[in-house]
């Protein structure tokens, strides 16, 4: 499989961010990524005015987020060229997205903001939709703001990707309670705003620059597919093919700040055939699933079952057999920092 690391979750000047297209095309030539996905509020004009395409080695894609009429409720679509007229309700947009077969992924479900009375929070409410596609289960920007305090504030600022620790815990409880019924992919963004906003009189200046985000929280994927330079002219192609991995879990998200995770991997094998992150896995009740997990670095491994810590090992390879059917996941720690967060296998009858 050929694996590409992305960004995912970005603002521009066609929205809330303070960068152009162009200086965010600058900030990501400057560090070591495959693609990245704008997600401009409710607007797909970046894709209109022609800046999808190849850069040198850097794929921009173009996407965006929808929020309801309370600005709750954000949903990032990926692979449509129209956004919906009606977004009143997130209920409209879900079966938008669904009927025009574009995906869609809940934005910081539970975000919460603790701190900050003038900045509320924009989490999902609508769980009572099922027809999304999957959720972002770690945003740089949500964790560092719901952290924020008068005590903090000026170290958060200098350090901002030393202050972000991992996926909360109610985040990724939730996302493997969806996983119960029905496979869930999950990816990890950066909502990179590069804003300049008063918080507060203090923070009159640009929170934190595109360049340093990038090298933050990222999505990597696992394709069947080489994208190399000789197959440039195929932009279409290869950014479904990336759609395509993000929407079957053939993926999983790394925290860049702690070292490279290119090379992670997470595979199941069950008599002979091999499966990898976001398959789905049908076996007799007897026959024994061998897990493996890569880690390219090394870091303290955790093979979770349907949510619970069922094996921990320290170094770089994880093996693991069993018979019992579940979700499982692999989740990759630096000390007591996520670092790497896979997608479920889902082992059943
Ligand atoms: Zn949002
Ligand atoms: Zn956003």
């Amino acid at each position: 499989m050929h694996e590409y690391k992305g960004v995912i979750h970005i603002h521009s000047t066609y929205s809330d961010g303070s960068g152009s297209v162009e200086e965010i095309l600058k900030a990501a030539s400057e560090v070591d990524i495959d693609y990245i996905i704008l997600t401009d509020h409710n607007t797909i004009q970046a894709k209109t005015d022609g800046y999808e395409g190849w850069y040198n080695d850097l794929m921009l894609i173009v996407g965006y987020e929808l929020n309801d009429k309370d600005d709750k409720n954000h949903y990032l679509v990926f692979g449509l060229d129209e956004v919906p007229k009606d977004i009143d309700d997130a209920k409209n947009y879900l079966d938008f997205v669904e009927k025009k077969k574009g995906i869609g992924f809940i934005a910081h479900p539970m975000e919460k903001r603790k701190n900050l009375n003038m900045h509320p929070a924009y989490p999902w409410t609508r769980w009572d939709l099922e027809n999304y596609t999957g959720i972002e289960i770690w945003n740089h920007m949500s964790e560092w703001v719901e952290g924020l305090t008068d005590k903090n504030k000026l170290n958060r600022l200098i350090h901002p990707l030393k202050s972000i620790h991992a996926p909360s815990r109610d985040t990724l409880r939730l996302w493997d309670r969806v996983n119960r019924s029905r496979s869930v992919p999950a990816i990890g963004s950066v909502d990179a705003h590069a804003h300049k906003q008063d918080l507060g009189g203090f923070f009159n200046l640009e929170i934190f620059a595109y360049k340093i985000l990038f090298k933050s929280i990222r999505t990597h994927v696992l394709l069947d597919d080489d994208i190399g330079l000789k197959k440039r002219h195929r932009f279409d192609k290869q950014k479904k093919e990336i759609f395509e991995a993000l929407k079957c879990g053939h993926s999983f998200v790394g925290n860049y700040y702690h070292g490279d995770a290119k090379g992670f991997r997470f595979s199941a094998q069950v008599k002979k055939k091999k499966f990898i992150m976001g398959d789905t896995v049908q076996k007799e009740k007897n026959d024994v699933v061998n897990f493996s997990a890569q880690v390219p670095l090394g870091g303290e491994i955790r093979l979770l079952r349907n949510g619970e810590v069922i094996h921990e090992e320290n170094g770089m390879e994880m093996l693991y057999n069993t018979r019992d059917f579940g979700n499982y996941r692999i989740e990759v720690y630096k000390g007591k920092k996520g670092w790497i967060y896979s997608n479920n296998i889902r082992i059943i009858l």
